[in-house]
């Protein structure tokens, strides 16, 4: 099942989609079915649909954190001049970071070097803490596409991660949360102006979903709406002002924000 958020009018709701294209993207045909309530709690619809071109998606979640990891693809690694650690590399981004499909992605002033790195984000639906990795089936509500946005020449600058990687807009996420993933079965490609930058299966990540999630929350305290950014794949390259920029994911849908320079 597929789960998005979206404004319609002046309300907000969750709303189940249907209708998609066969590559998972949005036609006239496509719909949505407003829920009652939180998804993650109980999916119940409203009763109406609306048609899904005419509303107003937002990010499919609103996550009290997002946490990241690095260096989760050999070639990448390789192309950022490292080895895949032993351990997963965490890192986190602020909630404030996150914005929906659409929404513009504001290069800041401070940063000469934005990049896109394409991710599979997993949501998690239900608190959790020290999952056993043969349990963390039970706590994920789904996935959806994310963009890793990256300051890069801050990265380097700063020795830690917080500010490249926080900007406000630098965590895209969506188009929508699918339910019924196989990740292994998937891959991703990110796109700029429709040239392909990235191309992966996520059966080549290193640690994979399950060994992230229980590896996370051994750390700490996963809330409902948390997202996990699973690593990106080589391929990581600039965005400039003028750029549309996708992350798809087989059997979810895609990801497209525009580029635009942040005021100073
Ligand atoms: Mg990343």
């Amino acid at each position: 099942m597929l789960i998005c958020r979206f404004a319609a009018g002046e309300d907000i709701w969750y709303g189940a989609v249907d209708g998609l294209d066969d590559d998972d993207a949005i036609t006239e045909e496509s719909i949505v079915a407003p829920i009652e309530g939180h998804p993650f709690v109980d999916i119940r619809p409203e009763g109406s649909v609306l048609k899904l071109a005419d509303v107003r998606l937002l990010a499919p979640v609103i996550p009290t954190k997002v946490v990241c990891v690095g260096k989760n693809y050999r070639a990448h690694a390789a192309e950022m001049g490292g080895e895949v650690p032993e351990e997963p590399l965490l890192f986190a981004k602020p909630s404030t970071a996150v914005i929906g499909t659409g929404d513009p992605i504001d290069l800041p002033w401070q940063s000469e070097q934005v990049e896109h790195e394409g991710e599979l984000a997993v949501v998690i639906g239900r608190m959790c803490k020290d999952v056993p990795i043969d349990r963390v089936d039970d706590v994920i509500f789904g996935y959806t596409c994310a963009n890793d946005v990256t300051a890069r020449d801050l990265q380097a600058k700063d020795g830690q991660w917080l500010r490249a990687k926080g900007f406000d807009t630098f965590a895209p996420l969506g188009p929508w949360i699918q339910t019924d993933l196989t990740p292994a079965d998937a891959d991703i490609t990110v796109t700029v102006n429709g040239e392909t930058r990235q191309h992966a299966g996520l059966d080549t990540m290193v640690h994979d979903v399950p060994a992230l999630v229980a590896y996370v929350s051994s750390c700490m305290t996963l809330l409902p709406g948390d997202v996990i950014l699973t690593g990106t794949p080589e391929g990581v390259g600039p965005l400039v002002a003028g750029d549309s920029v996708s992350v798809g994911i087989t059997g979810i849908g895609t990801l497209t924000n525009p580029v635009r320079s942040a005021a100073p």
